[in-house]
């Protein structure tokens, strides 16, 4: 078989700029080892996340000349709002400018004190939004999914009879809705199978309740779907997708993800009574229906993005460098979650320092240690991120990972190939790196802005 070759050439190009390992350690040392402060100037590769990160195509550029700014029926937001429904057949499609924003509208609206969401695995934004409202998130994926070695091709799975029990002890009328998170992000970026959705789908039709698709990562879930579920092999992406969405009563999005964009994302749902007061709280927080906080350019950007997103030579390309990657790395013995997600590698922290116990954060060790010596920017997703709990107690996370995601259309293989070299001189020597703590953190989403040192 032929190499898998990037499905484009490059028209314009940004330099990145190289540091030394000196001046490294005086950047991360001047912001308290939290590569969330780093000015990314200083960073060389940047694999702190997948969203916003994107590269535009010139198609997009250009509908981007096309944006309308009028304040109120701008035929950007009909062009965003056909695009949109394409493949997510909703009836009401509410632009917002991120997804948190969306999260927010819509938890503000359904939600009440005391009650839960439940979910697959809650993203941390979105974590965040339900406790914010003071309700709990409980995260019931599958018990495959929180082992890092086990393979399995929808790690991301909802465990669905776990959740119909659940359902059944909380009371139905303790739950607004219910929640799947496409690919499933926190828990290793692995998608969800057809099958399961529709199960999800069923348990909450049962009890009455609506299920949400956390959507942002649609495109690469169907992906999935196609390659790994039997029945699925002939479909086109876009008709996985609207099968996907068919099964819910509304979504989530962040358009820094999937749909190719810098900016933007939008609430979609189908329930009458919940859209006339999710509009009035749009309108307080984020603008106009018609505009959500965004510009009418990043309207026509994301319509233009979303038709690229489920192309599949693009996806194909896609997969094959996160294989591409991830192979080379499971090859010399580095642990890390398989099989390989759909927007990053997650390499398996606990399983690689396994001197440092998880309340030391062997994840933020090894992100900072990437970062030191080859300057790639990577994101602990683990017991930093999640283990604090909402009494102010601390518990290990499920899992500790650091997710090295790639960014859309932005690097190449030979980029590939060093932060492959990087991460194998970082394992040779991985008996020296030491555990972290907390000298200062806030009271929520700590990872982002709290203060680390060294464990003596
Ligand atoms: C990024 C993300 C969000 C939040 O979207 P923002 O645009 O960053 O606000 C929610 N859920 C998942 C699964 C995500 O990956």
């Amino acid at each position: 078989m032929k190499t898998i070759i990037e499905p484009f050439r490059i028209k314009s190009v940004e330099p990145i700029r190289m540091t030394t390992h000196k001046e490294r350690r005086h950047h991360i040392e001047a912001v308290d080892y939290n590569l969330f402060a780093l000015h990314s100037d200083h960073v060389l590769i940047d694999l702190l996340t997948d969203s916003g990160t994107s590269s535009m195509s010139s198609a997009q550029w250009a509908a981007v000349m096309l944006g309308d700014e009028s304040y109120a029926g701008s035929p950007s937001f009909y062009r965003f709002e056909a695009a949109v429904r394409e493949l997510m057949p909703f009836r009401y499609i509410i632009p917002t400018h991120q997804g948190r924003a969306a999260e927010k509208i819509l938890f503000t609206v359904v939600g009440r004190e005391g009650q839960v969401i439940p979910n697959n695995t809650h993203f941390d934004t979105t974590r965040a939004n339900v406790e914010a409202r003071g309700m709990t998130a409980a995260d019931l994926g599958i018990e495959e999914g929180k082992h890092p070695e086990v393979e399995h091709p929808f790690k991301g799975n909802m465990d669905v009879e776990k959740l119909d029990a659940f359902i059944r002890e909380t009371g139905p009328e303790n739950i607004p809705l219910c929640m799947i998170t496409v690919t499933n992000n926190s828990g290793g970026g692995q998608p969800v199978s057809m099958e399961n959705i529709r199960r999800t789908k069923e348990v909450c039709r049962r009890h009455g309740l609506p299920l949400f698709i956390d959507a942002c990562r649609f495109a690469e879930n169907a992906y999935f779907i196609k390659m790994r579920e039997p029945g699925y092999e002939e479909k086109t992406v876009p008709d996985i997708v609207r099968e996907m969405f068919s099964h819910a009563d509304g979504c989530t999005m962040s358009a820094k993800k999937d749909p190719l964009v810098n900016i933007g994302g939008w609430l979609a749902l189908n329930n009458e009574e919940w859209v006339d007061q999710c509009r009035n709280f749009l309108i307080l927080t984020e603008g106009f229906p018609t505009y959500g906080g965004l510009a009418g350019r990043d309207l026509d950007a994301i319509a233009a993005g979303l038709r690229e997103a489920v192309d599949e030579e693009y996806l194909r390309y896609r997969y094959a460098s996160m294989r591409y990657v991830a192979d080379r790395l499971t090859a010399a013995g580095v642990p890390m979650v398989r099989p390989v997600g759909g927007h990053a590698i997650f390499l398996d922290a606990r399983g690689f320092l396994p001197q440092i116990p998880p309340l030391h954060y062997p994840g933020q060790s090894l992100a900072v240690e990437l970062y030191l010596y080859g300057g790639i920017r990577s994101c602990e997703i683990g017991t930093s991120m999640f283990g604090k709990q909402a009494d102010g107690s601390e518990q290990p996370a499920s899992m500790d990972l650091v997710r090295l995601a790639i960014p859309r259309r932005v690097y190449t293989q030979s980029h590939m190939d060093y932060v492959i070299e990087v991460i194998l001189e970082v394992f040779e020597r991985r008996a020296s790196l030491k555990g972290m703590r907390y000298t200062w953190q806030p009271p929520a989403l700590r990872h982002f802005t709290g203060k680390f040192a060294y464990v003596d």
